[in-house]
């Protein structure tokens, strides 16, 4: 088993902001929500270097794309409220709504050389992180805003030329910077999506091999159950001759009666672990229903089955001998050995017939037979 890693406090301080907005309400919410929350601030942080680049580069004239850049990272400090007030929609809807102004307007004032208008190529993949399945018309409005923007700043005119003076070195740093800023996107989604896939995989494969488990075993016991058991049979009839024995605990109405269902729970899961115990390898235990106990044992003969239900047996009276509280309790076991590829269903038959004798003959007993002995 692996414990958790301790985690830091800048560790929690980063988890605290990236998770703000998310909570516990509606988890398909949250996820999205949670995703557009990470992206706010990875591009709130990718962005700040940029307005105080535009700002130093050139005249105070520059000065206006750097305070709406700052504008819009404000935007999205709103977003993550409107996220912790469950305003999911106007969140995600104001959270790519400015960015696609905001890029279509640097591209206004810095013309198509500088690239902003590069970061629109990512807006319909971000959609369909910020909106529900449920919201599509939302995904798909967002998207095809972003393309026309996209398509405009390649065909208008208001694109051509930069309005503010800046040298072909600067251009060339912008248009650097928003391909990065694209490639850091699209690798982070890429990132994001294998991630909860991956995670969502293991998940699901852990619960399925958790219920494979629970469909197999009885719950109270702890052995495996009817349907657990079935194939462990049909196998050990396969691959030779085989032993079933049936066990069923003698008189146990009683201890019901004297000491309540909850005491009988509680014997009926330690005569398991008893059973168990005793057969050890050499055989494979199930609860076949109320208080009988089903024990398939592989290539055994007859004597070699009888001698270690027996064995379960005595193992069983020294376990449960009187102490004062409980009666005994003790077991009756009819035992049937049969060759190979014999009927299951025959198997069965032959050993809970010999469970009655054992029952008839005072209880307490194991008896046994095997499928070709005359029926006496
Ligand atoms: P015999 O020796 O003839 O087998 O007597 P018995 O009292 O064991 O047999 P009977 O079939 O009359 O009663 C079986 C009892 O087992 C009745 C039922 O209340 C009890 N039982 C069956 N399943 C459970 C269970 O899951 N928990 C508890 N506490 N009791 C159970
Ligand atoms: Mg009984
Ligand atoms: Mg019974």
């Amino acid at each position: 088993m692996t414990t958790p890693r301790a985690r830091g406090p800048v560790s929690r301080a980063v988890t605290g902001v990236v998770n703000a907005g998310v909570t516990p309400l509606n988890r398909m919410r949250a996820r999205s929500v949670m995703g557009a929350n990470r992206f706010f601030l990875l591009s709130s942080v990718v962005s700040l270097p940029w307005v105080f680049a535009i700002a130093l580069a050139a005249p105070p004239a520059t000065l206006a794309p750097g305070l709406t850049h700052l504008a819009m990272i404000c935007v999205w400090v709103i977003c993550i409220d409107l996220n912790r007030r469950q305003l999911f929609l106007s969140a995600a809807t104001a959270g790519l709504l400015v960015p696609i102004a905001q890029f279509t307007y640097l591209a206004s004032v810095f013309s198509v050389d500088a690239g902003f208008q590069l970061p629109l190529l990512t807006v319909g993949a971000l959609a369909f992180v910020f909106f529900t399945p449920r919201e599509w018309p939302a995904a798909v409005g967002m998207t095809t805003l972003a393309t026309a923007a996209l398509m405009w700043t390649y065909g208008g005119s208001a694109f051509e030329q930069a309005s503010v003076e800046l040298s072909a070195g600067h251009l060339r740093a912008f248009a650097v910077a928003n391909v990065a800023v694209v490639v850091l996107i699209v690798s982070v989604l890429a990132w994001f999506n294998n991630y909860f896939f991956v995670r969502e995989r293991r998940r699901n494969e852990r619960l399925l091999a958790e219920a494979e488990v629970a469909a197999r075993t009885d719950s109270l016991t702890e052995v495996y159950n009817r349907r657990g058991i079935a194939p462990v049979l049909s196998q050990t009839a396969r691959e030779g001759e085989y032993c079933v024995a049936l066990a069923d605990l003698d008189r146990f109405k009683r201890i019901n009666d004297r000491l309540g269902h909850g005491a009988g729970d509680v014997v009926l899961s330690h005569v398991a672990r008893t059973l168990v115990d005793a057969v050890q390898d050499r055989g494979s235990v199930a609860r076949w229903g109320g208080e009988e106990f089903l024990v398939v044992l592989p290539g055994m003969t007859l004597e070699r089955g009888v001698e270690c239900m027996d064995a379960a047996r005595e193992a069983l009276e020294r376990e449960f001998g009187h102490d004062g509280v409980l009666d005994a309790v003790t077991m009756s076991v009819g035992v049937a050995h049969a060759p190979r590829h014999t009927s299951k269903d025959e198997v069965l038959r032959l050993a809970d017939s010999k469970l009655y004798e054992a029952k008839a003959s005072g209880r307490n007993l194991v008896v046994g037979a095997s499928m070709g002995d005359p029926v006496p």
